[in-house]
């Protein structure tokens, strides 16, 4: 038999739910849906100087505006550290973390010769096998994973079809700062295993961030889940979205008068199709939605064409 399906939203809470974050959110909602599952909501409050409460309250009344409701409480991506802590202890006991003592300064040394060789700058594995007691004294670590040194790390993603990453790219990454705080790479695979999330959709900006997760999963034994790493959104003209092409928050269409359906209809045209449809019922999309339709290409957010939407609900 198989198992429910489980997708995520994500968000860091940082700012007002943007277009692209409600347009991940409606994919999730869909997937779900289409595949009687469920959708969690995680916030990845572990940035404390930049979240927000106030930035969790407006994302929670984006989604709540958009009709894209979400399984369960929130979750706290900050609350679990000490889960993330403890992962990190089976990685170094396991022997597939390491401590590293490097200094900021022979970092700083090791990206700079990188630059002068006009090459990506890669950590140098120096600590992976290197006796602790050589630690220089007052240095705390940073724990780092062990990478595959040779070879590639291959994902297979429902949008980008097979996406191969060479070894070498993927260094040896930090898994824990020197300050004890889990990074985000780590984080999001333990929360993702621990949720029984089966289905992640992100922006295809996290793609790399993907394979380096990879290597969490492999190490832990784990199954990775379904990935589907959907374009950006960009402004009409092809540019980055930004502020010039129209407002970025979900809350100012709602102030705008805009109808929550129009909005669906219009983000869930961003990066997925049903033929030469323009108009959909949410039935209709719940029926249709999945990841035939999406494609690889950017999506252009276009507010004429969303002005149009809204004329036709
Ligand atoms: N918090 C991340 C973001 O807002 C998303 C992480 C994820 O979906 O894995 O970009």
């Amino acid at each position: 038999m198989c198992s429910q399906v489980v997708t995520r939203f994500a968000p860091s809470p940082t700012g007002y739910l943007h277009i692209g974050g409600a347009r991940t959110a409606l994919f999730n909602w869909l997937y779900a849906k289409a595949n009687g599952g469920k959708m969690l909501l995680r916030i990845e409050d572990t940035d404390r100087e930049r979240s927000t409460d106030a930035a969790i309250d407006a994302i929670v009344a984006g989604l709540d505006w958009m009709g894209l409701s979400y399984d369960g409480d929130p979750i706290s991506q900050h609350s679990r550290v000490e889960r993330h802590r403890q992962v990190v202890d089976q990685l170094l006991a396991d022997g597939n973390a390491y401590r590293c003592y490097c200094t900021p300064d022979e970092l700083t040394e090791m990206r700079e010769k990188a630059r002068a060789e006009k090459r990506a700058p890669r950590y140098d594995g120096t600590w992976r096998d290197r006796d602790p007691s050589e630690a220089p004294a007052g240095v705390k670590p940073a724990i780092r994973l062990k990478a595959p040194q040779q070879g590639e790390t291959i994902l297979e993603d429902q949008v980008q079809g097979t996406v191969r990453f060479p070894n070498k790219d993927l260094d040896d990454m930090i898994i824990m700062r020197s300050d004890g705080n889990p990074t985000y790479n780590l984080a999001v695979v333990v929360d993702d295993h621990d949720m029984g999330v089966t289905v992640i959709m992100r922006g295809d900006d996290h793609l790399t961030n993907a394979a380096r997760q990879s290597l969490v999963y492999k190490a832990m034994g784990w199954d990775i889940p379904t990935m589907a790493h959907i374009p950006l959104i960009h402004g009409p003209d092809g540019a980055k979205l930004s502020k010039r092409h129209g407002a970025l928050g979900v809350e100012a269409y709602r102030d705008m008068g805009y109808l929550p359906e129009a909005m669906r209809n219009y983000l869930v045209r961003l990066g997925w199709a049903h033929g030469d449809d323009e108009v959909f019922s949410t039935e209709q999309m719940i029926e249709w939605f999945g990841f035939d339709g999406m494609n690889k290409a950017a999506a252009r957010f276009d507010f004429k064409k969303l002005e149009n939407i809204n004329g036709i609900h």
